[in-house]
C-alpha cells in the first residue's frame, strides 16, 4: 500500500474537527488497506509504531533531522535550521525544502506504508555507538523517496508531531464500522481493553471478523487496561452506591503496578497507563519472582515505599526513579518498597478477571500467603455493611499513612472491568471534603528544628504568603511533607539563616530558626481554613483569624524562576478560602 494513501487521509483528518467526519476518513482507510497490514497503518496513524507498552520510542535530534534533509535535498544545512525557526514545524521546514529540489532523482521509488514503517522501526532501534550515522542514513532514503508532501509527515511522526487528534475511541468507532456495526462496537472495545493494543484488534476484526475478537485473551506480557474507580465525598454515599456489604480496602498512596510473573520466574511491570516499568523496580521483580514461584499470574498492587520501621512513606521517595540520571542501587537501598496487591487477573492459564471479585480476592489471598516473603503482601482488607466499621476502618488507613479507602463490589456482577470507570470501585480520600483545587508558591520565612531520623536538619518550614500592600509575609502553614529524604537533608544549604525574624516576616509562631524570606517553593494541600495561629490575612474573613493551608505538601518543585514578590499573594488565598466555600455549600 502506498504511503501516498496514508498521508491523504492524514490530510483530511487535519481539515476537520468533527469527530464523525474523522470517523468516515478512518473507516474509508481501514477498508482500502489490506488486512495484513492494518495495524502498521493504525499505529501510524496514532504517530507510533507500535503499542505503547512495547516501548519502542520514536524520535530523532535536532543533527539528525537537519543532517537526513540536507541529505535528501542538497540545500544547506543552515538554510534548514533557518527554516525549522521560522516555521517551528519539521515537517512543513521539510516539505519546503524538498520542494524546492531541482531534479528528482532517478532512482526514487514510490514509498509504501510498509516501507516507511519498517524504516522508522529501524531508526527508532538503533542504539550505541554508531547510531547517530544510522539514524541519518535511513532517515535520508525515507526522505529521498519521499515526494514532500510525504516527508512532511514522516519528519512530523519522527520529531513526536503529528498530533492528528484520533484518540483510541475513535479508531474503536471506525473499526466497527468498517468490518463489523456499530452495535458491534462494545464487544470491540472490550477486546481492546484486553490486550491494550488496537493495531492487533484491527488485524483480528479485518481476517477473522468478531469472532475472532472475541477470541483475543489475556496473554503474559500483554497488559491489560486499568480499572477505575468513581469517587464520592462520603461513607453514606458508598453504601448508597453499594446497595449493601462490599469489600473495603486500604487504598495506598503510590504506584500502581500490573505484574505479569512468567512461569520461569521472569516478571514485567507495567504502569497504569500501561508503560513498561519493569527496568525502574528491579526489587520489586526479585520480590514478585520468590513471592509468586513457580506459577504464571497477572497480579495487581500498588508499590509504596517503606521505612526501616515498616511505615510507609510519601510516594515522592520513589518518584524520582524514572529520572533516568537516578542511581537506582543507592534508591534501592535508601527507599525500599512493598508492591501490596490487590487483585489478580490471571492464574496458571485461566482468566480470573471474569469473575467476582470474592474469587478473585481468595485466588489472591492464596496465592500470596503461600509465597510469603518480605516486598509482597496484600492489601488490608475489610468486608462490612457497618458504615461504623468503615469509618473506623477509614481512620486505621489515615493512621497507617494510607489516602483513604477503596470501596468495591463484591455482587456477582463485580468482574474486573478493564479500562473503564464505574462505580464497582469506589474511591474516597481524607482530602475530599473541601478540596484545595490548585498548588499555591510559597515563601520560606523560619525553620523547625528535626527530630529523630530528621535530627540536626530541618524538620519543618514556616512558609508564608506574600501581602503587596504591606510588603511583608504572613505565616499559612508548617509544611514537614514532601520531602525525600536527599532534600530533607540538604535543605538547610538552601537558605539564608537571621538571627531574628525577619522585618518582612510577620509571624506568631516561633520558628527555631529564622529564615530570610527569599526561597519560593510550591505547595499543594488539602483545604485552606481559618486559623488562630498564623498570620496571613488576618481578620479579613474573621475577627482574630488568619488562614492556613491543613495537610500541606512540598510537590518537589523549587520555584526558583520566581522571586518572593510573585509568590502567591494572601489575596489569591482569601479568594480561593471564599471559592472553596462555594463548592462546599
Ligand atoms: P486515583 O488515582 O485517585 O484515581 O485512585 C485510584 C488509584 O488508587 C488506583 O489507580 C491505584 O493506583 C490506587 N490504589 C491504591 N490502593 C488501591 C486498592 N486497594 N485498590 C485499587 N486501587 C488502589
Amino acid at each position: 500500500m502506498r504511503y501516498a494513501r496514508l498521508v491523504d487521509t492524514y490530510e483530511s483528518l487535519e481539515a476537520t474537527t468533527k469527530r464523525l467526519e474523522m470517523t468516515d476518513h478512518l473507516v474509508d482507510l481501514f477498508k482500502e488497506t489490506p488486512p495484513d497490514i492494518l495495524d502498521k497503518v493504525v499505529y501510524l496513524t496514532q504517530g507510533k509504531l507500535y503499542p505503547d507498552f512495547m516501548g519502542v520510542e520514536l524520535g530523532v535530534g535536532e543533527k539528525v533531522a537537519v543532517r537526513a534533509i540536507a541529505n535528501a535535498s542538497g540545500h544547506p544545512e543552515s538554510e534548514i535550521v533557518r527554516l525549522w525557526k521560522e516555521t517551528g514545524d519539521l515537517g512543513t521546514t521539510g516539505e519546503r525544502v524538498l520542494e524546492r529540489k531541482r531534479q528528482q532523482s532517478l532512482f526514487t521509488q514510490p514509498l509504501t506504508v510498509e516501507a516507511v514503517h519498517s524504516g522508522l522501526d529501524t531508526l527508532a532501534r538503533a542504539s550505541g555507538r554508531d547510531s547517530l550515522d544510522a539514524k541519518i542514513k535511513i532517515l535520508s532514503r525515507l526522505l529521498h523517496d519521499a515526494t514532500p508532501r510525504e516527508a512532511r509527515y514522516i519528519l512530523r511522526t519522527v520529531d513526536g508531531k503529528l498530533r492528528l487528534g484520533i484518540a483510541d475511541m475513535t479508531i474503536l468507532d471506525a473499526l466497527s464500522l468498517a468490518f463489523a456495526s456499530k452495535e458491534d462496537r462494545p464487544t470491540i472495545e472490550a477486546a481492546y481493553n484486553r490486550c491494550s493494543d488496537l493495531g492487533m484488534v484491527a488485524v483480528y476484526l479485518a481476517h477473522g471478523g468478531l469472532e475472532a475478537v472475541r477470541d483475543i485473551h489475556l496473554k503474559l506480557g500483554v497488559p491489560l487496561r486499568a480499572m477505575l474507580a468513581e469517587r464520592v465525598q462520603s461513607m453514606e454515599e458508598i453504601f448508597e452506591k453499594m446497595g449493601g456489604p462490599c469489600l473495603l480496602e486500604y487504598k495506598y498512596d503510590g504506584l500502581r503496578l500490573q505484574a505479569h510473573v512468567f512461569g520461569d520466574g521472569r516478571v514485567r511491570l507495567y504502569s497504569r497507563h500501561l508503560e513498561d516499568l519493569t527496568d525502574q523496580f528491579p526489587d520489586v521483580v526479585k520480590s514478585l519472582r520468590r513471592s509468586i514461584k513457580g506459577h504464571e499470574a497477572i497480579v495487581e498492587g500498588e508499590c509504596v515505599p517503606v521505612g526501616p520501621d515498616g511505615e510507609m512513606r510519601p510516594f515522592q521517595e520513589i518518584s524520582h526513579r524514572r529520572g533516568r540520571k537516578y542511581n537506582l542501587q543507592k534508591a534501592m537501598e535508601e527507599v525500599p518498597v512493598v508492591f501490596f496487591a490487590f487483585d489478580i487477573l490471571y492464574l496458571d492459564g485461566e482468566e480470573l478477571m471474569d469473575r467476582p471479585l470474592p474469587v478473585r480476592r481468595k485466588r489472591l489471598e492464596s496465592l500470596i500467603r503461600e509465597g510469603g516473603g518480605e516486598g509482597v503482601r496484600l492489601s488490608t482488607a475489610l468486608e462490612t455493611g457497618d458504615i461504623k466499621k468503615a469509618e473506623e476502618f477509614f481512620q486505621e488507613s489515615i493512621a497507617a499513612g494510607c489516602e483513604g479507602i477503596m470501596a468495591k463490589s463484591i455482587g456477582e456482577d463485580s468482574v474486573y472491568r478493564a479500562g473503564a470507570r464505574g462505580w464497582q470501585w469506589i474511591k474516597y480520600k481524607r482530602d475530599y471534603k473541601a478540596e484545595m483545587s490548585d498548588t499555591v508558591d510559597l515563601v520560606a520565612v523560619g525553620a523547625f528544628a528535626g527530630r529523630g531520623r530528621r535530627g540536626g536538619a530541618y524538620g519543618a518550614l514556616l512558609m508564608a504568603a506574600y501581602n503587596p500592600e504591606e510588603d511583608v509575609f504572613e505565616t499559612v502553614c508548617k509544611l514537614g511533607t514532601g520531602f525525600d529524604d536527599e532534600t530533607l537533608f540538604s535543605l538547610r544549604e538552601r537558605f539564608t539563616e537571621h538571627p531574628t525574624i525577619h522585618p518582612r516576616v510577620k509571624s506568631e509562631m516561633e520558628a527555631d530558626y529564622w529564615l530570610v524570606p527569599e526561597v519560593v517553593m510550591e505547595v499543594a494541600g488539602a483545604e485552606i481554613t481559618l486559623s488562630p495561629i498564623h498570620t496571613c490575612a488576618r481578620d479579613v474573613i474573621r475577627k482574630g483569624s488568619g488562614l492556613a493551608i491543613r495537610f500541606p505538601r512540598f510537590t518537589g518543585r523549587w520555584r526558583d524562576d520566581k522571586s518572593p514578590e510573585e509568590a502567591t499573594t494572601t489575596k489569591e488565598l482569601v479568594e480561593m478560602y471564599r471559592q472553596q466555600l462555594k463548592k462546599v455549600g
